[in-house]
């Protein structure tokens, strides 16, 4: 057991190592790096698709894509004209930093503003994993339960922003959208929350403003 838990230490020594030298690599280049986690079925493609969209005359954007198989996902992003690189993870449920290291390699990061990272759709061990990222953003939808932020507060406790999405169709949901949001301040009340709706544009101009706060 021992010598168990000694292996899983050192992964994550090297990771971190990795990670740094990702962070580095970031800072030379002038790029800010965000890491978007959340359960499958969020909304992490449709978010990043509309804010590559809206920013593609503000900003230079690339993507990296973490799924565990298909490059669905980044044949979405390459739609909106943004460099982007899938990488698939096969049978690990999250990205590491050598994945993305790997993954820069195909990218041309010279004069690039923001670099998205969407991560595998996993609430738990994406948590624990530095893939040198300025920060994480969780994302989290109206038909999630409400304290999901409470049953998996690693992940709200690591990350600088809640974006909650899909709020047009509150309406039809008996989703508590005020609960949620007190189940993620709870456990996070550092947390930068944004309600938003991709269909309805609702919010977006905040996350945007935020976004432009964390260059650098
Ligand atoms: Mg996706
Ligand atoms: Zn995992």
């Amino acid at each position: 057991m021992l010598q168990i838990i000694e292996v899983r230490k050192n992964v994550l020594a090297k990771n971190d190592e990795l990670a740094a030298a990702n962070r580095a690599l970031f800072a030379r280049e002038g790029l800010t790096a965000v890491n978007f986690v959340s359960s499958p079925g969020a909304g992490k493609t449709t978010l990043l698709v509309k804010t590559l969209t809206d920013l593609a005359d503000r900003y230079r954007c690339a993507v990296v894509e973490g799924d565990q198989r298909t490059a669905n996902d980044a044949e979405r992003i390459a739609a909106t004209g943004a460099p982007v690189v899938q990488i698939n993870t096969l049978s690990a449920c999250h990205l590491d930093a050598s994945m993305v290291a790997r993954g820069l390699t195909a990218l041309d990061l010279a004069g690039l503003d923001y670099l998205f990272i969407e991560n595998v759709g996993n609430l738990v061990c994406p948590a624990g994993y530095d893939l040198g990222e300025k920060m994480k953003v969780v994302v989290m939808s109206t038909t999630e339960g409400e304290d999901k932020p409470v049953k998996y507060p690693k992940m709200f406790r690591v990350s600088a922003a809640l974006l909650l999405t899909k709020t047009d169709l509150l309406p039809h949901l008996d989703f508590d959208a005020d609960k949620a949001v007190d189940c993620a301040l709870q456990v996070n009340p550092a947390l930068a929350v944004f309600r938003v709706s991709a269909k309805t544009g609702e919010g977006f101009d905040a996350w945007y403003d935020w976004l432009a706060a964390q260059r650098g």
